[in-house]
């Protein structure tokens, strides 16, 4: 992997990571960095270029080059040759320290799985549970290609601890859930702003805050309204799950006299600071209002058919309309993985099945929500999304030479094989911020083996007591 045929000495990259900075307040990145004579470079820049024997130049954590012949001195080099190098996936819904809860519970109907099963383990969650969850989730992520994430859960000051060890990039969301008590509803509005100040106190720009009411028939309309103004009022995305299921819109008709998208308009509560996920059952009035009021999706076909939610989102109609759709994976109890390449997959093909029609999301359009639609989605598309000068510096590397990744015909062929044959075991290097996480599959900023270990534990505490 280290190349040391670059011009200046040899660089061991883990002798250059272990002279980062440990305080977190005080986190930038040291080294200028070479990504050299990738086989593929799958720029999702606007041309959708997939570049041949390219190189990827990164200073203080910004890509600064992309091209060919680059004559640039770095510290550290990481050689290129037969990888597939792509911008990190973006996963806008999950709830990461979920992971615990993988495999618990499965082939259930929703309301029984939630009430019977997943609703009374999570009531013993205590916020250790929640760090060592949130470190499986992130060990996952890291060897999965995921470089961004939208978190909603608990004890997320915990969860915040685990992404920063971990390296990642995420908007943490505590989830709030009032039932309709005023009492309850002030008290979870300070635990979110609590979740606020902690994240802001941190200082660090990888880890974002976001309001994060759980659902309409989870929060009064003062709580929805009132996520809606905080958001609005400190420029944070409003998290929440929309439209999951047909039950949800049959009970809001009843409760309220409108389809969930039509009482969310009713009473104000949309804005362009809302990322709604699921959006499974929706009629087209309802499309056009959330592209209308400027809502992202996070369309989670995994859980949505592990789930038997029984629709299918309508993106196709989504697409029309202009509505910012994006991929998620949910929680990991309901999918049960937080792999986006399966995650892609499953969504090509979902819509295929559904429409009869194998042109109606074909792979790049595909790769595009797991990229640069999910930045757009999160807002930070300036940012990340894509390998193009000036975004920060989040990178993967798939191993082109393993045999599920073989022939490579080139071309677009390379984004057919990343949305239809990729798996997280070709995942080879991931990079947040210049700094590289995970180098031939050896992640360097967490112990997998005693993340792993400790997670066996809290979860068999929490099943067992
Ligand atoms: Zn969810």
């Amino acid at each position: 992997m280290i190349d040391t045929a670059h011009q200046g000495p040899p660089v061991r990259l883990s002798a250059w990571l272990l002279t980062e900075p440990t305080n977190p307040k005080h986190e930038r990145n040291l080294s200028s960095m070479l990504i050299k004579d990738c086989s593929w470079v799958v720029t999702q820049n606007p041309k959708r270029e997939v570049l041949r024997d390219a190189s990827v130049m990164i200073k203080d954590g910004r890509i600064t080059q992309v091209g060919k012949g680059l004559k640039e001195r770095p510290e550290v080099v990481i050689d290129g040759a037969r990888k597939i190098v792509l911008p990190g996936l973006i996963n806008t819904h999950t709830h990461l320290s979920m992971v615990l809860l993988r495999g618990y519970a499965d082939d259930m109907r929703l309301q029984d799985w939630l009430q019977k099963k997943i609703w009374p383990l999570e009531a013993r969650l205590t916020p250790d549970a929640c760090y060592r969850g949130a470190l499986l989730g992130c060990a996952e992520m890291i060897m999965s290609g995921t470089t961004t994430f939208m978190d909603m859960y608990f004890h997320m000051e915990d969860v915040a601890k685990a992404v920063q060890e971990a390296g990642l990039r995420a908007f943490l969301s505590y989830g709030i859930i009032d039932l309709f008590d005023a009492a309850k509803a002030k008290a979870e509005h300070e635990k979110s702003q609590k979740l606020f100040r902690h994240i802001q106190d941190l200082a660090t720009p990888r880890i974002r805050f976001a309001v994060g009411p759980h659902s309409p028939y989870t929060c009064s309309p003062e709580t929805l309204l009132w996520a809606k103004e905080f958001s609005e009022k400190n420029g944070v995305l409003n998290h929440i799950h929309v439209a999951e299921t047909r039950k949800e819109q049959a009970d809001s008709q009843k409760q309220h006299g409108a389809r969930a998208v039509e009482y969310l308009d009713k009473i104000g509560a949309l804005s362009n600071h809302m990322l709604a996920a699921h959006c499974v059952w929706l009629t087209k009035s309802e499309v056009t209002t959330l592209a209308k009021a400027g809502v992202s999706v996070a369309h989670c076909p995994v859980s949505n058919m592990k789930l038997a939610s029984g629709g299918v989102a309508p993106l196709p109609e989504m697409f029309e309309a202009g509505v910012a759709v994006s991929l998620g994976t949910d929680g990991a109890a309901s999918n049960n993985s937080l792999d986006m390449f399966e995650t892609m997959k499953v969504c090509a093909l979902l819509h295929k099945s559904h429409r009869w029609d194998p042109t109606v999301l074909n792979a790049q359009k595909t790769l595009d929500l797991a990229t640069i639609e999910g930045a757009k989605a999160l807002r930070i598309q300036d940012e990340v999304g894509s390998l193009e000068v000036g975004k920060r510096a989040d990178i993967i590397m798939l191993d082109a030479q393993l045999p599920n990744l073989n022939p490579v015909h080139g071309g677009e062929s390379v984004v057919s094989d990343l949305v239809y044959s990729a798996s997280p075991a070709n995942v080879d290097t991931t990079i947040v911020d210049g700094r590289v996480l995970m180098e031939n599959r050896h992640i360097r900023t967490i112990n997998l083996e005693q993340v792993t270990q400790d997670a066996s534990e809290t979860a068999s505490r929490l099943v067992h007591g």
